[in-house]
């Protein structure tokens, strides 16, 4: 522990974000970089506690009293060192983990937990400045081939978890580029894409074969994959989003948020997008269905393309201010969160149902939505109307955003019959193993829609037990 005081004597200090006037006019990342010398105080303020909760609350079980000792030392190196041995991607954390770590931090009991996540980023971003992280590729091969279906952030964990053990590996994607949500979902204010690509350049170097633009189960099937590499692990993600069959769906106007934000993301890249698909706010009045992650995104993308208005509605209660007595330290905090993208000027409303769509010649125009209440029956929630409540909300772009039920079921898992745990998503045992033989399943379309942390946990756990798999088994012959 550097300074045995540092958390008296030191305040937290945020790096802070980018003012909403500049901000809102691009798509650079909204958060600003904390100087050196603050961000090695920050690190001082951790307790080094006899039991670090932030540790317990870590899915990937970062050191992180360990590290912000090393930068609270100087020693960039050492931390980042410290900070991969359980993370192979701290740059995608660092900034945009809601970092579970930091709910869990003792000194969140104050509510000035250790600025953990950004530590995080300070460190491996200094690290790539400074050269410290350079291609390790494996000093022996071992002649094992696996197939890694899917590039989000289970994939490449997995991937690269893999490859480091020396064995050879392909990931394949069916996009034109690797990252999943990470590169087409999340959209650029909150991630900028290059630290993908740079990430990607070691991982090549390293000896990782990528090959893009190929859907398996589509382009090529699942047996002939089975059939040529020894393991299979099947990292592709949970993309069937959840729709809303009301009255009036079929509108124009009415968009996925996936899709939307994912043409804003192409369109930043310089991809391309059929002119008359292009789905965008500019001048609209824009009502976001769904509270979540998801939808704030929408709120920020939708600010940025020049909407009029933006609404976000919600179907559950408004969360309190404060943790409730059911949801103590050091759990996570179930609490409002207000993101960057709402400051950035967004109305919010909670406990609002959506009734149907209205509209004219084909096109939006409104919601109807009503009041519900939400009865609490021993720990079961159940939802009722509140009669007379109905009104109609102005809207000509209606972004749903709710979530996503579970992966794509047609193509590869149809074609592989692969078994489906009871929320229809891919079932695995204890191995991380699916009921086909030598395939493994890592990341959301395991455990369903998740955060980037769990599909890098995920990754990791299941590259572990792919690689006993393949120290048990004899080699494919192609
Ligand atoms: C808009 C949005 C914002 C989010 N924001 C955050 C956030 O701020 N913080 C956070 O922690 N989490 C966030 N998440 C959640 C996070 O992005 C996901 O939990 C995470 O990306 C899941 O990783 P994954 O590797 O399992 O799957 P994905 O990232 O979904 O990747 C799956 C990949 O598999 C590919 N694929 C699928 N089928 C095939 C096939 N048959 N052949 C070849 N390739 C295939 C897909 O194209 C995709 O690239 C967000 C999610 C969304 C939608
Ligand atoms: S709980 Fe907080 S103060 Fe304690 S070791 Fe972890 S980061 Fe440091």
């Amino acid at each position: 522990m550097g300074d045995p005081k540092g958390f008296m004597k030191i305040g937290i200090k945020p790096a802070g974000n980018r003012p909403v006037h500049e901000r809102t006019g691009d798509y650079s990342e909204v958060e600003q970089v904390l100087n050196s010398e603050d961000r090695m105080l920050q690190a001082s303020r951790c307790m080094d506690c006899g039991i670090p909760f932030c540790h317990w609350g870590c899915p990937v079980d970062n050191l992180i009293p360990e590290w912000n000792d090393l930068l609270y030392h100087g020693d960039w190196k050492g931390a980042s060192e410290r900070l991969h041995s359980t993370n192979n991607f701290p740059e995608f954390t660092g900034r945009i983990c809601p970092a579970p770590c930091e709910h869990s931090c003792v000194l969140n009991i104050e509510k000035k937990p250790v600025t953990i996540r950004e530590n995080e980023v300070a460190i491996v971003e200094r690290a790539f400045a400074e050269g410290y992280i350079k291609p390790a590729p494996p000093k022996e091969r071992t002649g094992k081939r696996v197939a890694v279906i899917g590039s989000g952030p289970a994939g490449m964990a997995a991937a690269d978890q893999l490859n480091k053990a020396g064995h050879t590996v392909t990931l394949f994607e069916k996009d034109e580029k690797i990252g999943g949500l990470l590169r087409y979902g999340i959209p650029d204010f909150k991630l900028n894409k290059i630290t993908i690509d740079r990430r990607l350049d070691i991982m090549k170097t390293e000896g990782l074969e990528v090959r893009t633009g190929i859907h398996v189960g589509k382009d090529i099937t699942g047996k002939e994959i089975v059939d040529s590499y020894d393991a299979v692990c099947m990292a592709l993600g949970a993309m069937q989003p959840r729709d809303l069959p009301i009255e009036g769906r079929e509108m124009d106007g009415i968009h996925f948020a996936m899709d939307f934000l994912t043409q804003q993301n192409r369109v930043n890249a310089g991809m391309y997008v059929a002119y008359d698909n292009r789905i965008t706010a500019e001048g609209r009045r824009v009502l976001v269905i769904g509270g979540g992650d998801t939808g704030s995104d929408c709120v920020g993308t939708a600010i940025r393309q020049g909407a009029k208005s933006v609404t976000q509605i919600e179907i559950m209660p408004k969360p309190p201010k404060d943790r409730a007595s059911e949801n103590p330290w050091p759990y996570y905090a179930r609490t409002l969160k207000t993101s960057t993208s709402h400051e950035e000027g967004c109305e919010r409303m909670w406990s609002l149902g959506t009734l149907r769509f209205i509209g004219m010649q084909r096109r939006v125009s409104h919601a109807e939505v009503e009041e519900v209440k939400w009865i609490n029956d021993n720990g079961r929630f159940t939802m009722e109307s509140i009669p007379g409540t109905s009104r109609q909300l102005e809207a000509d772009l209606i972004l749903l955003a709710m979530g996503f039920v579970h992966p794509v079921h047609e193509g590869l898992l149809e074609e592989l019959e692969i078994d489906l745990d009871q929320k229809k998503n891919v079932k695995v045992d204890q191995e991380m193993a699916t009921s086909c033989d030598k395939v493994f399943a890592a990341g959301d379309a395991m455990s369903g829609a998740s955060l980037v942390v769990n599909a890098i946990a995920s990754g990791r756990r299941a590259a572990r037990r792919i690689d006993s798999f393949l120290q048990k088994t004899p080699s494919v012959k192609i």
